[in-house]
């Protein structure tokens, strides 16, 4: 297995006025903006989706960046993701990936791996971070994603993008369904056989769904907001249109689900 460990020097800024305007906001303060320092966020998919919300989580100042991915830069990658760009045609996601997000704040860490979120591989990456953010296009491996968590009892931060439509979700293992259980109400073999690929994204589009998952990691680990987002929450951005928020619970007899017993709220 080959994978790209950095040397980057990681840990809290030395220069706190960077987060000044952070730091203003009700909810945040010099001791949330610690945790964001020394939290570990893993994120599973370096496309559009997952560039955006890695960007902004790295300009918050989470201290360590995981990122898994196992493809290259395309041209055709180019209109739907920010931070990387026509140099990075030809070079893997993750490397491109890591420069610049060291390039937009040079006192976190970044670590990169080349390599696609398969079973064989998620227990790994999973075990290393705090949250995990599911920012894949492949249904198959956010349900490897949704397995692992719920064995390891790890939050998972989903996002699915279908053309001008994203949806968003908190998987809290005892405490919200699991993926399987959240893709079985769609017809779980039409979800995981579908092409997403084939339907197009909108750059913006998927930049808004990884905004959206970085603002509910910056929630959870700065204990901002309510609640994280346990309700599916859909968006149509050609309406402009919040379009459902869905109420989960697991289904009876999903293994993933009982096996977790019910956090207390
Ligand atoms: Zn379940």
């Amino acid at each position: 297995m080959r994978t790209h460990e950095d040397t980057t020097i990681y840990g809290r800024p030395s220069d706190h006025s960077r987060y000044r305007r952070q730091m203003a906001l009700p909810g945040m303060s010099p001791e949330a903006q610690e945790k964001l320092s020394t939290a570990k966020v893993a994120i599973a998919g370096m496309g559009g989706v997952g560039l955006a919300c890695a960007g902004y989580l790295a300009n918050a100042g989470v201290g360590h960046l995981i990122i898994i991915d196992p493809a290259s830069v395309r041209l055709e990658d180019l209109p739907e993701q920010s931070l990387i760009d026509h140099s990075d045609i030809g070079t893997l996601k993750v490397i491109a990936a890591k420069r610049h997000l060291q390039r937009l704040n040079p006192s976190i860490k970044v670590t990169s791996e080349p390599l696609r979120l398969a079973t064989h591989t998620a227990e790994n990456f999973i075990r290393r971070g705090d949250i995990i953010v599911d920012c894949m296009g492949n249904w198959q491996d956010k349900l490897s994603a949704s397995d692992v968590c719920m064995q390891q009892g790890k939050t998972l931060v989903h996002a699915g993008v279908r053309g001008y439509e994203f949806q968003i979700y908190a998987m809290i293992p005892g405490r919200s369904a699991c993926l399987r259980c959240l893709f079985a109400d769609t017809g779980i073999e039409d979800v995981v056989s579908s092409d997403d690929a084939a339907l197009g994204t909108l750059g913006p589009v998927a930049a808004m769904a990884g905004s959206f998952q970085a603002i509910e990691v910056i929630k959870m680990i700065c204990g901002l907001g309510a609640t994280p987002a346990t309700n599916l929450t859909k968006f149509d951005a050609l309406r402009r249109y919040v379009d459902q928020i869905i109420e989960l619970g697991p289904r009876s007899g999903c293994p993933d689900c009982d096996s977790r017993a019910p956090l207390d709220m």
